[in-house]
């Protein structure tokens, strides 16, 4: 397998496709030579049939606004590879989602849910819905409209889905209720869903949790504690949120947020007084992130992110290519030492460059942001066997689960000289699983 030329071929069937194709790039170049150490791999043309996913559905999907207007918006389910487990991933609803946003974050997904050691398949889904502005009813009309369509591709053994942007508690509850009338069936079908009805304790947290927890692994192989270190988080979603709240349990001190509009910094840190103050922004007012800002009295910055601020561990959380090679390298000169993933893909290819040429611990989402989708694999465990687990159980897991993805990155991405490739470490740990998961499975 030659990396460049299935890239260049996959650019030909499907031109336009940017962040696909960029997804696509990072995991070829990274597994090349393990890969062709395996003949059996290329006759049975292995990378085609993990590149391309295994099928792609798309609708429309029709509801009816607080006016009485009547819209459309287009709905997707990218199913990328059961292998390993049912289809498992996120519904993202955003006006930017199209299909190379949810085919590179189905495959990202794939080999994601294969580090986690758990029998999970990849896949992804959402609308180009905008949430933004719309009413409690709204929401649920259209959560509502969405689900007439998607419920027949999914099920508990079949396809899971679970959160990502825009999708948190409120439109989970919607879309399973619809599920669950439209089925006839309660059964664990989607993760992220309320305490009252199969949710997980720590679910909610896991994301932004289990990319602190993955840090702390990085910082120790470095002997570096987390105490005191000032934190460069982007986004104010849920995984921003909860790796704030870890990180000030454990003494560091995030100082900065963001939202698509621009970005807060606050050099005195966010307390957890001013944590509680973002979350009922965010999740009950539905607010911008200026505001913030506004009432701590601190900086501003419209249209921008937090990357040329002063810090020593950046977290991005918010969206794909927040971080381009310009402002890895202002980070560099700005003192960062460590680059953890919250969010999928925040990193552009000459950033990761910077950051590796730099040594840097540096974390794809890949890896770090895992426990996300750790912890609603540890849901559907629960809702299988009908019970919950404690708090203390799930967080215990959820830490095993991170500091197991670290161990595999470090096996396999430990370079010549000794610095831990996380990339290489976590695509060659998370495809080798799934490649001869595929093979054992025959040619289908
Ligand atoms: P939320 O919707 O809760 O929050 C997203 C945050 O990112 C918001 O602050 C949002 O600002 C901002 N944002 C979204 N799109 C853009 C954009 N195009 N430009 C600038 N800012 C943007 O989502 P999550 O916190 O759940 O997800 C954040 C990231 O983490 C995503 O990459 C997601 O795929 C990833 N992730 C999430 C997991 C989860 O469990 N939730 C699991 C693993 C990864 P605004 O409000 O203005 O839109």
């Amino acid at each position: 397998m030659k990396s460049e030329q299935v890239l260049s071929e996959l650019k030909r069937r499907f031109p336009n496709e940017s962040e696909y194709h960029q997804a696509v790039q990072e995991v070829l170049e990274s597994i090349e030579d393990v890969y062709n150490q395996h003949p059996e791999f290329e006759k049975a043309n292995l990378i085609e049939r993990l590149c391309i996913p295994d099928r792609i559905f798309s609708f429309r999907i029709t509801w009816v606004d607080d006016k009485g207007n009547t819209h459309t918006n287009m709905g997707y389910r990218v199913q990328h590879c059961n292998a390993i487990g049912p289809y498992k991933g996120g519904l993202r609803l955003h006006a930017s989602v199209n299909l190379s946003i949810l085919k590179f974050l189905a495959f990202e997904q794939t080999f994601k849910n294969s580090l986690t050691t758990l029998p999970m398949g990849g896949g992804k889904g959402g609308s180009d819905f905008s949430p933004k502005g719309k009413s409690n009813a709204e929401i649920m009309r259209f959560c509502q409209a969405f689900m007439t369509e998607l419920w027949r591709h999914i099920g508990p053994d079949t396809d899971v889905p679970a959160g990502d942007i825009g999708v948190g508690g409120r439109e989970v509850g919607y879309l399973f209720g619809m599920y669950k009338k439209l089925a006839r069936e309660f059964t664990g079908t989607f993760t992220g869903k309320g305490l009252t009805f199969g949710g997980s304790l720590i679910r909610p947290e896991a994301t932004g949790y289990g990319n602190v927890y993955f840090l702390l692994e990085m910082l120790k192989t470095k002997n570096i504690d987390i105490k005191g270190k000032k934190c460069l988080v982007s986004g104010s979603g849920n995984v921003a949120q909860y790796t704030c709240e870890k990180l000030i349990e454990l003494g560091a001190i995030p100082v900065s947020l963001s939202d698509s509009n621009g970005y807060i910094y606050d050099p005195e840190g966010i307390t957890t007084e001013k944590l509680e103050y973002v979350k009922e922004l965010k999740e009950l007012y539905r607010g911008r992130i200026s505001e913030y800002a506004e009432t701590y009295g601190c900086k501003y910055v419209p249209n921008a992110r937090p990357w040329s601020e002063k810090g020593d561990i950046a977290l991005p959380s918010a969206t794909q290519n927040e971080i381009n090679g310009e402002d890895a390298k202002k980070l560099v000169e700005n003192g960062i030492f460590a680059v953890s993933e919250g969010a999928n893909m925040p990193s552009t290819p000459e950033a990761i460059e910077a950051f590796q040429q730099a040594k840097i611990l540096y974390a794809p989402g890949k890896a770090a942001n895992a426990g996300g989708v750790s912890v609603s694999g540890l849901e559907m465990t629960q809702n299988s066997e009908r019970l919950s687990w404690a708090a203390e159980e799930v967080d215990n897991k959820l830490k095993w689960i991170m500091q197991n993805i670290h161990e595999n990155c470090v096996k396999y991405g430990t370079e010549a000289d000794g610095y831990v490739n996380y990339v290489k470490g976590a695509n060659i740990a998370g495809f080798m699983k799934v490649a001869k998961a595929v093979m054992a499975q025959g040619i289908i």
